[in-house]
């Protein structure tokens, strides 16, 4: 019995094969490497039933995640985040069966914590002395947080826009954190600079290394387990980078292999706002890559990613699963965040409010049928954007009263 069936690496475009134990970037084509598992050893190794009995967090699946030695496991409880019915809304937008996947309650309040686990435990389990990375925010929060634990070291970058608390949520712990007055492409850039010239640092950039995807795909098996080994109709996902877009089709593949699930796909949605919409407008041109846009724009900064290393994967798993992409405006987005918390009670962030737009308008427009089962993607907790919601209530004098109801 091993705790991991990680094989090797595989690149996403040439299929070549590489060693996965040693600390790997990118392939030699420059492109984003994939973990591959003896599924066949770990159809032998586990079932389904055996998982159920399991702890409630990702590493439930470790026979399909790459940490092979249990003491290099980093964790904070991540995973295992609830399915929750939206009734009211659902039926407000004519889909009765709308449920959201909340990843708002993960540590650091984002999904990203996942990747940040996963990412993190391999690399201290390869020797990796400490990880350097730009982001949106939410990326450098976690893997600040989980370098941490594993006694790591974390150098950040992140625009200066950025959503002010994962600054602080980076220096809280100890993070080397920096500022650029421009975009994640040029934070990028810094970090790669930076890279070269230490040791011991590995750059972790969105798919420049391969084990962040691990941990989001466990949403993909996360979502089959929890209802009941069946897929939905539909997935809904914000795709910035299209990381966890592209975990999800994989985990879907490498449970149809196991004989998990059944051959159905679920159908992949990529949602973006008009402000960044390399992906959908890609997806709309019949093209297999995007294309670099200037001067992006989107108050859902977790999706503002002008051209995504992974761009042709996020567009095979959408084609593949008989998907769709598409963008909504940033004021249908905040609409969309009052009318959720309205009616549901659930303050979730814009990125994952752009989903429940897209769902709406997906289903007017008869891409999704009324009857069918439709998972949307709450990526994080809208407490980390507090900012997009204005307070403009009477202040009360002391001696003043509540009007009458
Ligand atoms: C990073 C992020 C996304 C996009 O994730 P990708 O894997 O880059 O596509 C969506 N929502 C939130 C809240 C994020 O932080």
């Amino acid at each position: 019995m091993s705790f991991s069936y990680l094989s090797h690496l595989e690149c996403s475009a040439t299929g070549e094969r590489l060693d996965a134990d040693v600390v790997q970037g990118v392939s030699a084509a420059g492109k984003p490497l994939l973990a591959r598992y003896d599924l066949d050893a770990v159809r032998q190794a586990v079932t389904p039933e055996e998982i159920a009995s399991r702890p409630h967090d990702l590493w439930r699946y470790h026979e399909v995640l790459p940490v092979r030695d249990p003491a290099h496991v980093t964790s904070l409880g991540e995973g295992m985040t609830p399915i929750v019915p939206l009734p009211t809304y659902g039926a407000a937008i004519g889909l009765p069966h709308l449920v959201m996947k909340d990843e708002g309650l993960v540590p650091t309040g984002s999904f990203k914590a996942r990747g940040a686990a996963v990412g993190v435990s391999r690399a201290r389990e390869l020797g990796v002395r400490a990880v350097a990375m730009p982001t949106n925010g939410n990326a450098g929060a976690a893997w600040s947080v989980y370098a941490a634990r594993a006694g790591m070291g974390s150098l950040i970058v992140m625009p200066v826009d950025a959503p002010e608390i994962t600054r602080r949520e980076c220096v809280v712990a100890g993070a080397e954190l920096y500022l650029v007055d421009g975009l994640i492409n040029h934070a990028g850039a810094l970090v790669k600079a930076a890279v070269e010239e230490r040791t011991g640092y590995q750059e972790v950039s969105t798919l420049k290394e391969p084990y962040r995807i691990e941990g989001k795909k466990t949403m993909g098996y996360e979502i089959a387990e929890q209802l009941g080994w069946e897929v939905p109709d539909v997935i809904l996902y914000p795709a910035g980078g299209g990381v966890g877009l592209i975990g999800i089709h994989k985990a879907m593949k490498e449970m149809q292999e196991l004989g998990w699930i059944g051959e159905q796909l679920p159908r992949l949605v990529c949602v973006q706002s008009t402000g960044c919409a390399p992906l959908v407008d890609a997806f709309d041109a019949g093209l297999d890559e995007s294309t670099l846009v200037e001067g992006t724009h989107t108050l859902a900064f977790g999706i503002n990613v002008p051209k995504a290393l992974g761009d042709f994967l996020v567009l095979q798993a959408v084609r593949e699963s008989g998907g769709t992409a598409i963008a909504v405006s940033d004021e249908t987005i905040l609409e969309e965040v009052g009318a959720l918390a309205r009616s549901e009670g659930a303050w979730i962030c814009p990125e994952g409010a752009a989903c429940m737009a897209a769902a709406r308008e997906l289903r007017a427009s008869g891409w999704i049928g009324e009857q069918e089962r439709v998972v949307v993607l709450n990526t994080g907790t809208g407490l980390k954007y507090p900012d997009t919601v204005g307070v403009d209530v009477p202040v009360l004098a002391r001696d003043g009263r509540v009007p009458p109801a």
